[in-house]
């Protein structure tokens, strides 16, 4: 079955004649579920593609590698709730589409508001209309689950957030900077990223979507596992797990999020994606071969119709031919300025595409299940050292500390307010005045 793209990698007003007749399915932030999912709403004058907000998604360097053949081969049993249904998941390349008029016929009460703005392509075929997974939250306040038997259970997405007020007592209201680490296709088999873990990722895509002005996503495009005989480019290879991954990296961009290429496989040899280095001098790479690195990375991130012109070498190591070969391609590297003699600082150098900025992580990161203090101690230490605040953190330590409650068709999410290492760290921001943004030079 061949599907006609209707929109190419920007967003598109979707025009829906459809009676808006569910307040329940929006219940959930309605005013941001009914604004469009970029800026369509500064920008009348626009008929189809709507204008990208600046630094937003931006047109790739390429066209998606697809091929007409690979477009809506696998589709995938759709439940409502636990009940069975006939509408389907249908999958171009790893991203998940809906088909409108399958959600609507099965799912009348959850009517589409009559215009509203696709960020991720929408296809069209037959007088169907085919939506990704990720703009179906925007547009209905859906949320999925993808199970372990291969179905999936759609649900209206609620959530019960608390509220982070930021101290305007503590002085001038500051930006800080957070980034989601190591987020890869690991196939489920060490548990960072279970079909579980990557909903309760989703899960702090809503909840930051809620509090923050923007965040980071580092995310390691090629997940290599040589003992396990894996290589996962998830543009190129076609999965139900790995379009769970493609699901959450669109909603967490959806709240928010911004893409930084953490490497491409950030391991060498017969090590593990996201635990071994790269770039490093034991690496021993030619200039040749760390370009090559940093030519597929960034195929890879325009493959999927995602943006990103950040770096950050794994385990922030790097020979100076590396780093100076990144200076000359990216616009942000993700770390300290190794010649800056300040600590902590943003800085910013001359390089080969104009300006190179360094962004630091001077709180480091959250360790362990068992650092909450630890993090918060180092938040402090930033803060007196008059450094930024800037830190990161792996989702998946928050996995048995967020909570997902299914009633009926509804999933309800929300966070263990005593022991969410998000929550904290945001209210400590909070109570320094500053909240999670974007840079200003981004
Ligand atoms: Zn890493």
């Amino acid at each position: 079955m061949k599907k006609k793209k209707i929109t190419q990698w920007m967003a598109l007003l979707l025009a829906l004649a459809l009676a808006c007749g569910c307040t329940a399915c929006r219940a959930d932030e309605p005013a941001q579920q009914l604004e469009p999912a970029n800026s369509a709403a500064e920008d009348p004058g626009e008929t189809a593609a709507v204008k990208p907000v600046p630094g937003e998604i931006t047109a790739p360097e390429s066209e998606p590698d697809y091929t007409a053949e690979d477009l809506f081969q696998a589709s995938y049993p759709v439940r409502f709730g636990y009940a069975p249904s006939e509408a389907k998941l249908y999958m171009a390349g790893n991203r998940a589409y809906l088909c409108l008029e399958e959600i609507e016929e099965t799912f009348p009460e959850c009517a589409a508001p009559a215009e509203a703005a696709c960020r991720w392509p929408v296809y069209e075929d037959d007088g169907k209309t085919y939506v990704s997974l990720a703009d179906a939250d925007v547009l209905w306040g859906l949320c999925a689950f993808f199970r372990d038997d291969k179905e999936i259970e759609l649900y209206r997405r609620a959530t019960e957030f608390p509220e982070v007020p930021v101290s305007q007592a503590a002085g001038s209201e500051g930006t800080a900077y957070l980034r989601l680490e190591d987020i890869c296709a690991d196939q489920g088999a060490d548990g960072g990223f279970t079909h579980g873990a990557l909903e309760r990722t989703r899960l702090e895509g809503w909840f930051l979507k809620t509090c923050a002005e923007g965040f980071y996503i580092a995310w390691i495009p090629r997940y290599v596992d040589p003992a396990r005989g894996l290589d996962v480019d998830v543009s190129r290879d076609f999965s139900f797990y790995n379009a769970d991954l493609v699901y959450t990296l669109d909603v967490l961009q959806n709240c928010g999020g911004r893409i930084v290429l953490h490497g491409l496989t950030h391991q060498t040899g017969g090590e593990v994606s996201a635990d071994g280095t790269e770039f490093a001098k034991e690496c021993r790479l030619s200039a040749e071969q760390i370009t090559a690195k940093f030519d597929e990375a960034v195929m890879i991130c325009s493959a999927m119709g995602y943006y990103s012109d950040i770096f950050e070498f794994p385990h922030y190591d790097y020979t100076p031919a590396a780093l100076s070969l990144a200076e000359a391609r990216f616009s942000v590297i993700y770390q300290q300025d190794p010649t800056s003699r300040r600590l902590g600082q943003i800085e910013a150098h001359q390089g080969g595409k104009g300006t190179v900025y360094y962004v630091p992580t001077p709180a480091d990161y959250v360790y362990s299940a068992y650092d909450m203090d630890g993090i918060l101690e180092r938040i402090r230490k930033a803060e007196a050292a008059g450094q930024i605040q800037s830190l990161f953190f792996h989702t998946y330590l928050d996995a048995d500390r967020t909570i997902v409650r299914a009633d009926g068709l509804q999933r309800t999410y929300r966070l263990d307010e005593n022991r969410n290492f998000l929550l904290r760290i945001l209210r400590a921001w909070a109570s320094l005045g500053c909240r999670p943004g974007l840079f200003d030079f981004d």
